[in-house]
């Protein structure tokens, strides 16, 4: 089973991802999270990331090669954040061929930009134990997570003009992306200002 969930920014790909990874007992991998944890020690995709930039396709495909091949992900993994240029989806086919393993469905996400926008500006994490907060599920009390008591804290690329340069990048290599899986016969359009708990659904569809 592995499942590619794909979409711009704040479609809640992160969200629909942890609900359908948590019920098929699979790993949740989210190149975003990686790369936040490779930052803390790399002052160029630090930079990067604050810009709102992508790091290249040679970096984040070998951190995800190493990963997947990792014990826990035998029985498959949900993908968040990757691929997000062509050239991810075509590495990402060498690599699951040499592997001899195959994507079982691609899930593109859907919101309008105006709902991006409130959601991403409205959103905090736990840095303990990474659960996402937002307009659409606010924390019971402000800046503490309801699930650890840790403390909550905004992503510092979660501003309007990153956010607007993100949607953009996103815009310019979906297409191709999109396409790439279409003609698999693999994409299946998601509307992502649903309940996110649809995502169980949406993987059983045929
Ligand atoms: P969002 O989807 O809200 O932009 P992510 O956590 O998925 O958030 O990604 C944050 C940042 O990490 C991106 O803006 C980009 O700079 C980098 N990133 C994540 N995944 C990839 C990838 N597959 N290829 C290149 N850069 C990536």
């Amino acid at each position: 089973m592995i499942y590619v969930l794909t979409g711009g920014p704040a479609t809640g790909k992160g969200t629909r991802a942890t609900i359908l990874a948590k019920e098929l007992g699979i790993p949740h991998i989210a190149t975003g999270d990686m790369l936040r944890e490779v930052a803390l020690n790399n002052k160029e995709i630090r930079e990067k990331l604050q810009r709102g930039e992508l790091i290249s396709d040679d970096i984040i495909t070998n951190l995800l090669e190493k990963r997947i091949k990792e014990p826990d992900c035998n029985n498959g993994f949900v993908l968040d954040g990757y691929p997000r240029t062509y050239r991810q989806a075509e590495l990402l086919d060498e690599l699951l061929n040499k592997l001899n393993r195959k994507i079982t469905k691609v899930m593109e996400l859907v919101v309008p930009d105006e709902l991006a926008f409130k959601r991403i500006l409205g959103r905090k994490k736990c840095e303990y134990c990474g659960t996402v907060y937002g307009i659409d599920f606010p924390p019971k009390v402000s800046d503490v997570c309801d699930k650890c008591g840790g403390h909550l804290y905004v992503r510092t690329d979660d501003t309007e003009e990153t956010l607007k340069k993100r949607i953009e990048t996103y815009k310019e290599n979906a297409k191709s992306i999109l396409d790439f899986y279409r003609k698999k016969g693999l994409l299946l359009t998601v509307d992502a200002s649903t309940n996110p708990d649809s995502v169980v659904e949406d993987a059983k569809i045929k």
